[in-house]
Order: C-alpha cells, then structure tokens, then sequence
C-alpha cells in the first residue's frame, strides 16, 4: 500500500516511527514493541537511516522484515548524507526489489564532528532533490519531512513552507513533521502552506515526554529545535519521579493528538523510540479514552 493512498481513505491513519537498533539487546526490544503495537493495527511504521554501513542495512532489512512478517506496511528512511546518486539508486534498486512501496527522502543532519552539512560531489543538497530523483526512476510513494517551528538552521518558518512546496512540486506526496507540543505552531503552519501551495497531507509527528532528561538544554527536543511550552515544563518539573513525569508526558500527548485530530489532522506520526509503552497507551487513549485517561488522573 501506497501510504498516500490512507490518507486519502478519510480516516485517521496512525503510524510508528522506529530506529535500527545498535545491539542483540535493543533488537530484542524492537521485537517486543512492534509486537506489542501489532494488535494496534497501525496503518504504516517506518524506520530511520543513520549515518553507517550497518545501521543503513538494518533499515532495510527490518522494512522488508517487518512488511513480509507482520504484514504492517512500512516505509523507509533514506537520507543523502554521504552517498552519491549511484549508492543511493542501488538501495532504492533492493527495496523495490524486496517489494517496499514508500520511502521518506531526507537530507539528513551533518554526520557527527561537522558543523554544516555538505553534498557529496555526484550527491544531492536537499530533501527535495532526493525525492525528485527517486520519483524520476522508481514507483515508491515518497514522502518528506516538514518543520511547523521551523528547521533548526532556517532564517524563519516561512522558509520552510516555502520547501514545503518545492518538496511536493519534487513529487513529496506526504509531509511528516517534526515532534512538536503546542497544536498551534502545527496548525498555523498547516494555514501557512496551503496559502501557499502546499496541498499534500501534512502528518503530525507526535512524542510523548517520557524522561525530564529529554527537556534538558541539551537534551533529544532541544536538539530537534521543538519549543517546550511553559505549562508543559512546569508540570514536568514538578513530577516528583519518572512515573509521575511518564502520567505528565502522557496526558500531554493525549491532549495533543486530540486537539490535532479534532481540528483536521490527517493522522499522527508516533516517535516511539523503539519503546512501545508511551505510544500504546497514548493510542488506546485516543481510540478508547481509557488507559491514557488514568495517567492524566495520576498527574
Ligand atoms: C519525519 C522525519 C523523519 C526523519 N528521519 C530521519 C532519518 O531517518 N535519518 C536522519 O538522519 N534524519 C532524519 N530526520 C532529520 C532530518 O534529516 C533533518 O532534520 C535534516 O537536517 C533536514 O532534513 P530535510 O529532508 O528536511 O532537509 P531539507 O529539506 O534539505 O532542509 C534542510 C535545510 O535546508 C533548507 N532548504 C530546504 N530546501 C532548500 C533549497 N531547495 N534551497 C535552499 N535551502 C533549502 C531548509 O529550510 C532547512 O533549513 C527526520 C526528520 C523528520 C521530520
């Protein structure tokens, strides 16, 4: 399945996000969150591109894994950091050949100890240029990253909407954002980007708080440029253990993914971070109002 095709079905389409894992171990725990989120029935997960040999045919190898053993669609990551259009051509060439239907096309961050990132020579610059060169060759569904705060190195957000539009004029069926926690910054730029042009779905990407850590200077949600709203932090700060800061991060996301789905979002993108708890319960929150329900009480 073509995941621009779910979004066209009219209802909500739910998705994970997972990473390849580093060790035997945190394969394990990959195996026990995607069985665990199975009976979830999501519409797609997908799996992120790293920067190494190993890790980049981990990717592939758990997006065919997953689509052929579970039957869940997937959908790869694949990035341009250090690779040239021949390199890339000879993954798209295995995952098509392994019957993977979508692809996200990522620029991808500077590999770590560089500042700035920089093309290869016969490489791409942008997001957009590598979903222009897959929709010229190969028949996946592309889709690309969107940033309703804005990008970390761009001047403002109207930068980014106006890639936003030079990724769907390159083929980008689908945009997938960036974590954020304030449902306004998502839906003024939804506003923003169909003013001007930008008419694919445009998915929330959705991730529970679930360590104080995460909110430190340098810590995952500075480092991805996501604004953490005051009362969000105050409620975090004053958790009195990681329990009670999991009940805050919960309900946060809970409220979050209600708002955005009650006010026309497409759907939601979880990060899990390869852990299946947060995102469960946030899940079955939204479907049944339940589980997630009770560590909003315990807040
Ligand atoms: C849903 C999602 C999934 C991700 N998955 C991965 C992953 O698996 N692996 C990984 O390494 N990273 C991943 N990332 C992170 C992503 O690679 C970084 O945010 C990266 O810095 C930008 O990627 P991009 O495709 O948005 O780049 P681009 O669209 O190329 O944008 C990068 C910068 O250049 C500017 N820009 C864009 N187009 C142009 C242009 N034509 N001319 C001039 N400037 C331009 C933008 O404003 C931005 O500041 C993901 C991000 C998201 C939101």
């Amino acid at each position: 399945m073509r995941i621009a095709d779910a979004y066209r079905s009219g209802k909500p389409v739910f998705s994970f996000e997972f990473f390849p894992p580093k060790d035997e171990k945190g394969m394990r725990r990959l195996h026990d969150t995607i069985a665990a989120l199975r009976p979830l029935r999501p519409d797609f997960v997908s799996v992120t591109y790293g920067a190494g040999g190993t890790t980049r045919e981990l990717t592939i190898e758990l997006v065919t894994e997953i689509k052929r053993d579970t039957g869940i669609e997937a959908m790869a990551h694949l990035t341009c950091v250090g690779s040239t259009a021949t390199e890339i051509a000879r993954v798209l060439d295995r995952l098509a050949a392994d019957d993977v239907e979508n692809v996200i096309a990522l620029r991808g961050d500077p590999p770590k100890g560089q500042t700035a990132f920089s093309a290869m020579e016969g490489g791409f610059a942008h997001g957009s240029e590598l979903a222009a060169f897959i929709r010229s060759r190969w028949p996946f569904c592309v889709a690309g990253a969107a940033y309703p705060e804005g990008h970390i190195e761009s001047r403002d957000v109207d930068d980014d909407i106006r890639y936003a539009k030079v990724k769907q004029d390159a083929g980008v069926e689908v945009l997938i954002t960036q974590l954020f926690f304030d449902p306004h910054d998502y839906f003024t730029f939804v506003t923003k980007a169909r003013a001007a042009g930008v008419s694919v779905p445009i998915v929330p990407g959705v991730m529970p708080v679930t360590s104080a850590s995460q909110l430190a200077p340098t810590g995952m949600f500075a480092r991805s440029g996501a604004r953490i709203p005051d009362t969000l932090r105050r409620r975090v700060e004053a958790a009195r253990d990681e329990q009670a800061v999991q009940a805050v991060g919960l309900a946060w996301a809970l409220g979050q993914c209600r708002t955005l789905l009650e006010t026309g979002a497409p759907g939601i993108h979880f990060y899990t971070l390869n852990r299946s708890h947060a995102a469960y319960r946030v899940y079955r929150g939204l479907r049944t109002g339940l589980p997630a329900m009770v560590g909003a009480r315990e807040a």
